[in-house]
This record gives structure tokens, C-alpha cells and sequence, in this order.
């Protein structure tokens, strides 16, 4: 990295190899690299252009009508975070009309920016009416929704990417710009706001570093330490409820939360303000034993897009968010670069092969915003979202893969990734070219050859994984079932070496030369991962794991497409095999299982055997949205076993919206634990509110019923349903619906089946009229009749 002239000297003690000095020509990540390059970042350029981001730059230039913005004012950032993927892209590969194209995207972007360098096009192109998160006076709303901030921290990643990439200073001026009005308007106006959104603490360390302006360290360091102060009212939300050094347990949205994170640990390591750091210590153990899921994946619920509570790991409604799948990467190597520990690598290798590669599809188009562990089909991921931060976050991260691979303190060199790759390293004591070979994540041989251009003495640090070593992840959160641990075996020359393991790192220190070659073996065996009991949504259910790679179950590989109802016992041998053809390439597990389905009149499940074969949890849904579940139940309780035939089951099901994933919900026999369980699916006619609507069972033959029973879906207080006003049954006489002539009365209630006994009637349908609430919508979990 290019230091101004006068920058700073402290720094984080260990430092990254950066990516542009490690070149990985694997089968695993430079493939995905390359389709990051060659069409995400192409595509996602062309969606902000037809999305209006693009004219959302002009018309603040005065070059269009500020007509017709776009939704959130946070879009401007989109545009950044593309041009700092295409820049890292470009410094792997050169692009001429890629380079031509970011050009004049941030000749744009410079005509967008006001006179004294305030750059933020929903207000500057002064449209009719004010978006109703901006304030009429600059910056007075950032620490709710403004996101004025927000846009600045990317568009200071972005310049400083650009300018190390291309040595370009054309949008690091325009950076550097707005930074010094920041400067002045907080640091010496004193503007009592927040950041709302978290990423400008980052933003500006990383514009410190090669400016060396210290105005931008100190701002950053304003900017942590403004929140929480009691002035402007914080919340945990935005982790403003207490200042930073006084929280010790993640709150609030995990993206904003991941984000503050990293920056406190920049600004700790360039500032040497230990504060930060035991506040960030204590928020990592916090999440990495409480609130983490297995796939690395932070964040628990979609109300807030925030962090849960302790041990709280819904699978099915799970959110964690793909942003926060690359904060977590960010935090936990700004943690390893502060502390030379490899349990935040392990963590960050677990993010980085399931929770944050299931955000993007294999063909490069398709994202999830949300990564849930269980599916019922009703997740498959977008071609775009209005709120695109998902998208335009993996453009940006793809490239930077390489860059966590090694990295260096002295006469130290940290291996801490494992893919086949060529880098260049300068140690005091020489230049190393240092470069692996390898067959990882499927084989667990790697390869070190470590050429010093001379003869000398350093120490060679190599990650021994905590999953080889038998720890699922640092912390009593997750554990393998067999924890039966071999010693790795590392051979130096062909000969097999006495080491020292120092904080999960096998220390090789010695005289290196000319030619040296370090090999180890990690044991890839298939490992069964239980989740600590207080976690109630994995109990009795344990997942599968082979080296970093967690697997999950997928309705096309099983009868019928389906694998809630499947059962595999913990001690089922699970054989690996290597399909090159399949999913571009994976792993994958076989083995036995069985299929639960239910039976009229008894409570007994049936059970049939079949083979099961599980595949990497970041392949799933690249062959269309269907079932699937990364927590195996290892005996019938866990299972939704298949519904038995009843008259309801046989129906066909019509309604008063045609959705056909939410129609088949009201005969799925799922049993919802109250009336805002979100773990299955549910019919709902959100946004709809004060209209009649109904559902139908069209039977397959002339049925006699007199019983309905049904199970309404209220997400109440925060969400848009809730019980209906009024209902009523009717069944087909002739062409007519006529309502059933009722035994017992109408309820309507939540958190139980409403039931209804009436005269029986000889009938082809069954239908129920909904009033909707005033206010709300209503929705369905389940219909029975009899
Ligand atoms: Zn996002």
C-alpha cells in the first residue's frame, strides 16, 4: 500500500499481504472472482443505470428535472460500492472499457457535488419535495435515516480503491472534498449528530492512510465517541443507546453494529486507544458464543434487521443479511490484525465459505438479501432489490478475497487461507515469494513453498483450523459430536517436523531458503455439529460439516422435492463424493435417511427409508426455490413429516390472491406455535386492509363436512396483520354459496384454532369469507375441515 508522504506510523501490528500481491489461480475462488468481474460488476453497473441511480448524479449536476428519484436516499452509495469492486477488478485484470466506464461515472459524480463538497443527490438536485428521511438542514436527520454520512464512508472506500488501484486522484479529490467540509461542519463546527449508519468510521481511516491528514482520524474518532453521549437521542438500533466503550454485548442492526465494530478497531490500532478494544473483545465474544449462526451468518431477525437475543436462531426466518456476512469478514480480520490469533480467522473462514458465498448465485445474477438456514420454498434469490446494499456489497467484496490469505508482523508471515495462489512478501530480513497448492476446501493437502530471494531467518506462521483441531467455533455456541483429535502432521522437505502451536498458528521458525516446501494434511472428515441446548431451534438436530464447508439437505436431490419430512439418525454414515459436473463442482455426502409422513387417525408417523444426499449450504437454490434444511433432525420429533390425506390435503386450494407457495400453506399441516409464528409459510393479504376476501377447498369428490377449523397468522404489534373483523363458512349448493347453518359460534381469536361446528352438509366446496380489519391485513396458517 502507497503511503502519502507524513502518514502515520501506527498501525495495526500485523498487516494484511493485500490482495494485488496475492494472485489465487485456484478452482475454487478465482472462478468466482472472475464471474464477479466479467458479469456482477457489468451487471449491477447496468441495473443502477436503468434503476435511475445514475440520473440520480445528473440531475443534482442540473443535467435532468429532478423528477421521478429513486426510493432511498441511500442509493447514491450503490454507485460507489460498485466502482470500488470494479477498481479492486481492475488492479486483477485490466478492463479498458471497464476502466472508461467507472471514468466517466466519476466525472458524474464530481459535476453532482456542491461547491464546498457536499455530495448527496437527493437533496442537491432539489426536487418538489424533500424525501421524508432528509431534513431541510444538512446532516440534522443522519442519525435516524438521512444517510448522508452513510454515503460519504463509501465514497471514501471507493476513492481510496480507485486511487491505489489506478493512481488515479480523480474521485479521491472528490473524497477528499467532502471530507473536509465534513471536517469543518463536525470536528470544528461541532455538529452534534451521529452517523445513523455506521461505515464512515472506516471510510475515513482508510482516507487517513493515504493522505496522512490527521483531521480525518480525529473525525472518526468524533464520530464514535458523539454517540451515545445523551445529546442527540440514541437507541440500540443504531448502537447509539451508550458510548461505544460502555457496550459489551451486539445490539441493534448487525450491519451498522459490524460496521462500528471494524471501525473501532481501526481507529484503535491507529490511534493506540485501548478503550475500543476491550469493548470490541468483549461484543466479539458475545456474538461468537451467543448470537452467531453456523454459517457465520449475524443478525437473527428481520424486525430491526437487527441482532437477537442470546441463543435466539430461527433457520426458517432467519435474516442475517448478506451486508452483515461481509462485516463479519471485515471485523474479524481487523480482530486477527489486532490480536495475531487464528480463532477470528476460523471465524472469518466460516463466514466466508457458507453465510457470505449463499449471497450471490453461481451465475452471478441472483442474490439473497437474507441467507436462511430452512426453507419450506418460499426464499429464492432476486435479480435486484430496491434496497440493493446486498448487491452492491458482494461487487465490492469479491475482489478482496485474496487479500486475506497472508499476512505479516516483522519477521512473521501468517498463512491464515488456504488456496492455490503466488505472493509476494517483503519480510525485514528479505523479499519471500511465497505460494500454495491445493485442492481446499474438498482435500485437506496444502502445499507451502517458501522462496526467501535470500537465505534467512523468519518465522513461518501456519493457521491449523480450529475445525481440524476438533472446535467447531471458538466458545461452547457449536461442538462436533466426535471430538476425537489427531495431531496434523506438518512435513518440512518430505520430513515430518516437531512444531510449536502458538494461539492456533503451527510456528515454523528457522533459516528459510531457496526452495523450502512446508506440507500438511488437514483431516477432512465429515463432522456432525450440535448447537448448544439453550438454542431451542436446533434441538435434537444436528448439521453436517467437512472442512469449512457446512452442508444442507435440498428438495431436488429427494422423493417428491422434499426434505422437512426426512430424517437421518446421528450415527448414519455419510460417504463423500466428488461430482465435478454438479453445482460447478462440489462435495457432496451420501447416505441413508427416512421420510416421516403422517396417517389419519394416528398419531404414529409413517417411515420410509431413502437416501439422502447433502450438498454445500452455499450451492443450495441454484436450481430454483424448493425445501431445504441445514439442521438435520436426528429422530422423529424434529421432522415435518409429510401430511396425511384428509379431506383438506386433497382440496384444491383457491383464494382471493393467487400466490401458489402461500395457497398451499393453508393445508401444509403445519402446526404454528402461535398465531406470529414465522417459521412456515402462511397466507396473508398484506398490504390489503378494510376489503372482504376468501379462501376456497374445491374437494376432489362430493364430501360431507361439518366441522372447520382455522388457525389465523397476527404479527402484531409490528407487522401489517391481525385477527380479521368478521368471518363466515359457506358451502356450494348448486352454483350458489350458501353459509352453513352453525352449531357453535363464531370466534375470532389468536394463538388457537378458531373451530365451528355445523349441520353437515353434502358439498363439492368449502369456502370462508374474510372482512379485514380496518387497519390491517389478516392472514391464514392453516385451514382444516371434517
Ligand atoms: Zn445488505
Amino acid at each position: 500500500m502507497t503511503l502519502a508522504a507524513g502518514a502515520q506510523n501506527r498501525d495495526y501490528p500485523i498487516q494484511p499481504v493485500t490482495f494485488n500481491h496475492v494472485h489465487v489461480h485456484d478452482q475454487f475462488w478465482a472462478p468466482r472472482i472472475a464471474t464477479n468481474a466479467d458479469v456482477t460488476i457489468p451487471y449491477v453497473l447496468q441495473k443502477c443505470r436503468e434503476t435511475g441511480r445514475v440520473d440520480n448524479f445528473l440531475k443534482a449536476a442540473g443535467k435532468k428535472a429532478p423528477e421521478n428519484l429513486t426510493e432511498y436516499p441511500f442509493d447514491d452509495s450503490d454507485i460507489f460500492k460498485v466502482i470500488e469492486g470494479a477498481s479492486y477488478a481492475l488492479q486483477v485484470k485490466p478492463n479498458p472499457a471497464l476502466d472508461r466506464s467507472i471514468d466517466s461515472l466519476i466525472t458524474i459524480i464530481g459535476e453532482a457535488q456542491e461547491p464546498d463538497g457536499y455530495l448527496y443527490t437527493f437533496r442537491t438536485m432539489k426536487p418538489a419535495k424533500l424525501h421524508p428521511w432528509i431534513s431541510p438542514k444538512r446532516w440534522e436527520k443522519d442519525p435516524d435515516l438521512s444517510h448522508e454520512l452513510y454515503n460519504s464512508g463509501h465514497l471514501y472506500e471507493a476513492a481510496v480503491a480507485h486511487y491505489l488501484s489506478t493512481g488515479k486522484k480523480t474521485l479521491l479529490n472528490i473524497a477528499t472534498k467532502n471530507a473536509d467540509l465534513i471536517v469543518k461542519d463536525f470536528l470544528v463546527g461541532k455538529a452534534p449528530y451521529f452517523p445513523g449508519h455506521q461505515v464512515i468510521e472506516t471510510g475515513l481511516s482508510r482516507l487517513y492512510r493515504v493522505t496522512g491528514k490527521k483531521e480525518y482520524l480525529d473525525l472518526a474518532k468524533y464520530f464514535l465517541d458523539i454517540r451515545g453521549n445523551g445529546k442527540v437521542r440514541g437507541s440500540e438500533y443504531s448502537q447509539s443507546h451508550k458510548p461505544v466503550v460502555d457496550q459489551h454485548e451486539a445490539v441493534g442492526h448487525a450491519v451498522r453494529a459490524a460496521y462500528m465494530y471494524t471501525g473501532m478497531a481501526d481507529v484503535a490500532a491507529l490511534t493506540g486507544d485501548e478503550s475500543y478494544i476491550s469493548a470490541i473483545n468483549a461484543i466479539w465474544t458475545d456474538v461468537v458464543t451467543k448470537k452467531m449462526y453456523l454459517t457465520g451468518g449475524i443478525g437473527a431477525t428481520g424486525a430491526g434487521e437487527a441482532f437477537g437475543a442470546a441463543y435466539q436462531f430461527p433457520n426458517m426466518s432467519d435474516y442475517a443479511e448478506t451486508c452483515a456476512s461481509i462485516a463479519n469478514v471485515y471485523w474479524n480480520n481487523r480482530m486477527f490484525l489486532l490480536h495475531g490469533d487464528a480463532r477470528y480467522i476460523d471465524v472469518m473462514e466460516r463466514v466466508l465459505y457458507n453465510g457470505m458465498l449463499s449471497g450471490v448465485a453461481q451465475n452471478g445474477t441472483r442474490f439473497f438479501y437474507p441467507n436462511p438456514l430452512a426453507s419450506m420454498g418460499q426464499h429464492q434469490r432476486s435479480a435486484w432489490f430496491g434496497c440493493a446494499c446486498c448487491i452492491s456489497n458482494v461487487t465490492r467484496f469479491m475482489p478482496s478475497v485474496p487479500g486475506y490469505v497472508y499476512a505479516q508482523d516483522k519477521n512473521n508471515l501468517y498463512v491464515n487461507l488456504f488456496m492455490t495462489n503466488e505472493a509476494d512478501v517483503e519480510l525485514p530480513a528479505t523479499k519471500v515469494k511465497v505460494s500454495q497448492e491445493t485442492s481446499y476446501p474438498w482435500q485437506g493437502q496444502v502445499k507451502v513453498k517458501v522462496d526467501p530471494s535470500k537465505k534467512a531467518s523468519f518465522a513461518v506462521r501456519v493457521r491449523i483450523p480450529g475445525w481440524a483441531r476438533q472446535e467447531a467455533v471458538p466458545g461452547d455456541l457449536y461442538r462436533f459430536a466426535d471430538t476425537k483429535e489427531e495431531k496434523i502432521v506438518i512435513k518440512l522437505n518430505g520430513k515430518a517436523i516437531d512444531y510449536k502451536l502458538d494461539k492456533g498458528y503451527a510456528v515454523l521458525d528457522r533459516t528459510w531458503s531457496k526452495g523450502d516446501v512446508i506440507e500438511m494434511e488437514l483431516p477432512m472428515q465429515v463432522e456432525k455439529v450440535l448447537a448448544n441446548e439453550n438454542v431451542k431451534d436446533d434441538k435434537g438436530r444436528y448439521a453436517l460439516q467437512r472442512g469449512p464447508i457446512l452442508y444442507c439437505l435440498e428438495g431436488p436431490d429427494h422423493t417428491d422435492n422434499a426434505v422437512q419430512n426426512i430424517i437421518v439418525p446421528q450415527q448414519a454414515v455419510l460417504k463423500e463424493n466428488f461430482e465435478p459436473n454438479f453445482l460447478n463442482g462440489v462435495m457432496v455426502l451420501n447416505g441413508e435417511g427416512s421420510a416421516t409422513s403422517r396417517q389419519v387417525n394416528s398419531d404414529e408417523l409413517l417411515k420410509k427409508r431413502l437416501p439422502v444426499k447433502a450438498i454445500p449450504y452455499y450451492a443450495w437454490n441454484n436450481r430454483g426455490a424448493g425445501e431445504m434444511v441445514v439442521w438435520i433432525p436426528e429422530e422423529e420429533g424434529g421432522a415435518k413429516p409429510k401430511p396425511a390425506p384428509t379431506i383438506a390435503s386433497r382440496s384444491k386450494v383457491s383464494a382471493s390472491i393467487n400466490n401458489q407457495r402461500m395457497l398451499a400453506s393453508l393445508n401444509d399441516q403445519f402446526e404454528p406455535a402461535n398465531s406470529e409464528d414465522k417459521s412456515a409459510l402462511y397466507l396473508h393479504w398484506w398490504p390489503k386492509k378494510d376489503t372482504d376476501e376468501w379462501i376456497q377447498y374445491t374437494f376432489d369428490k362430493e364430501e360431507t363436512v361439518s366441522e372447520s377449523k382455522i388457525y389465523w397468522y397476527d404479527d402484531s404489534p409490528f407487522g401489517g396483520c391481525r385477527i380479521p373483523a368478521s368471518w363466515r363458512v359457506l358451502y356450494k349448493k348448486g352454483d350458489e354459496w350458501v353459509p352453513v347453518q352453525n352449531e357453535t359460534p363464531y370466534e375470532t381469536a389468536k394463538d388457537k384454532y378458531n373451530v365451528i361446528k355445523f349441520a353437515p352438509v353434502k358439498t363439492t366446496a368449502i369456502r370462508i369469507e374474510i372482512k379485514l380489519p380496518k387497519n390491517h391485513a389478516t392472514g391464514v396458517h392453516e385451514w382444516i375441515v371434517k
